[in-house]
């Protein structure tokens, strides 16, 4: 019970103290006229491995363009994400809040237009938060929210959207168009949405480039007409590579002849992609001099799959993991003579975070009654002072009939695989999680899993599940089970 006591009283400090921020800025004497106010440029990539970018030292794939601007910004070694899969994982970049307790836990069903489900409408997104502001925001690529109209970006906050709405999508223009074309001609009811024509603001387009270079086409385009409109700007870049299916154009695929494995080769132009990609937005902004004024983010959604590619070196495991592998992920913020270049900030963060730190930055406001799991890091990260002192990252993986669970304090984890009792590692020195220590220190154990308990009394049951069998198995075996997940047995 006291736990819960004083888990309320932080929410409710944390409310107060960031209402009370956005109430004082905006009445302060010098408030920024919309025009100074710094543009965020967020690049998220999919399924992206820790070890598959320069910055973080991969020896394989090369990424010049993203590994000059992590060298003039700030490189995060910890930064966790808020769950080890795609859509609960953007849903709480959106939210500021973890997936469990807005009941968006589990992926949204393939072909989910066909479900009518979507993260919940009382939930503000932080777009909407910037657009209230005075933001030209833009949400290009994957979307994984919502496919209906009511969860469609443009009712989500989103000034302009252009890309997909499911969660995920072939790359080449003439064979997922001839494929649907084939399947609707054909009369097939529910086509992958893998396959469907990409829209822009609810209207269908006839894309014709590869998917990675269109969606940086269209970033290009959008910082423009935010210069034109002379507005601050949001982009929520949100690009699907290097998710699967592996499709990687030949030129970016030969530049590493010295990859021998097919898989890992395609992955790796994929990044290329990308990298190539964030070099064509990044001319852009210098070109539309909006440079210097623009907090660039980038990260992955969530660690790399192992079996498509991917490298997490040297975290454990990866993609869907309660392992750091699993939702560490790689991440860096440039914004000249504002974020410290050639800096290394290694306390952890979490994505929850951007939430409370880019409405602080554009000076917008949170509802009283909105939820918050993050905080404002960016003076931290500036001075480079731990913005999560005493404080808990969680992981919760449900899995069929039992969870996985990943509770970090400080350098601390807790960690609780299927049927093996909790461990405990020293992340400060055991970054891939192989020394158990839970033998030496069990307070320690025992306070981090009394937290995630306290922590799960806050979760509400999933809105819906990625499949059928996933939702039947969840009620057949009486899931979450939390007694069970957050038992120590000593
Ligand atoms: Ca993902």
């Amino acid at each position: 019970m006291n736990n819960l006591i004083n888990k309320g009283l932080k929410f409710l400090l944390i409310g107060l103290l960031l209402n009370c921020t956005a109430t004082i800025d905006c009445g302060a004497v010098n408030k920024k006229k919309e025009t100074d106010k710094p543009n965020i440029l967020f690049v998220l990539c999919d399924d992206l491995g820790y070890n598959d970018v320069g910055f973080n030292g991969s020896q394989e794939i090369k990424t010049p363009n993203l590994d000059k601007l992590a060298a003039d910004g700030t490189i995060f070694t910890s930064a966790y994400v808020s769950h080890p899969f795609c859509g609960p994982s953007r849903a709480s970049i959106m939210t500021g809040v973890y997936p469990h307790k807005i009941g968006s836990q589990f992926n949204l069903p393939a072909n989910d237009e066909t479900i009518g489900k979507g993260i919940p409408k009382e939930e503000t997104f932080i777009s909407k938060v910037l657009q209230d502001v005075g933001y030209y925001t833009g949400a290009i690529g994957k979307w994984h929210l919502g496919a209906t109209e009511k969860f469609h970006p443009n009712k989500r906050g989103f000034d302009d959207f252009y890309g997909f709405l499911g969660g995920g999508h072939n790359y080449f223009p003439e064979q997922y168009r001839e494929a649907y074309d084939r399947q609707k001609k054909a009369g097939q009811k529910v086509i992958f949405d893998y396959l469907h024509p990409l829209e822009h603001n609810g209207v269908q387009v006839n894309e014709t480039e590869y998917l990675t270079d269109a969606l940086s086409r269209e970033a290009v385009r959008f910082v423009k007409e935010a210069k034109e409109k002379k507005q601050p700007f949001f982009l929520y870049l949100a690009y699907n590579a290097p998710h699967v299916p592996l499709e990687a154009k030949e030129e970016d695929m030969a530049v590493f002849t010295n990859i021998k494995d097919k898989d890992r080769r395609t992955y790796a132009g994929m990044v290329y992609a990308v990298d190539r990609g964030v070099r064509r937005v990044v001319d852009a902004l210098k070109k539309n001099k909006q440079f210097d004024n623009t907090l660039i983010v980038f990260l992955s959604d969530n660690g790399g799959k192992l079996s498509k590619g991917a490298d997490n070196y040297p975290l454990r495991e990866g993609k869907g993991s309660a392992c750091e592998g699993g939702y560490r992920v790689p991440m860096f913020f440039h914004w000249p003579s504002k974020i410290p270049a050639g800096n290394k900030y290694e306390y952890p963060i979490s994505t929850l975070d951007f939430y409370p730190t880019f409405t602080a930055m554009a000076e917008g406001h949170i509802g009283e009654d909105k939820m918050i799991d993050g905080k404002d890091i960016l003076s931290h990260v500036i001075k480079g002072e731990n913005a999560r002192e005493n404080e808990f990252i969680y992981c919760l993986r449900h899995r069929t009939a039992y969870s996985d669970a990943g509770i970090r304090s400080g350098k601390w984890k807790a960690l609780k695989l299927k049927d093996d009792q909790w461990a405990l590692y020293d992340l400060e020195k055991d970054i891939s999680e192989t020394n158990d220590l839970s033998k030496q220190y069990p307070e320690v154990l025992k306070f981090l899993v009394e937290a995630g308990k306290a922590w799960s009394d806050s979760h509400i049951q999933p809105y819906w599940f990625h499949a059928f069998p996933e939702g039947k198995l969840w009620y057949e075996h009486n899931m979450p089970r939390f007694e069970e997940t957050f038992e120590l047995g000593f």
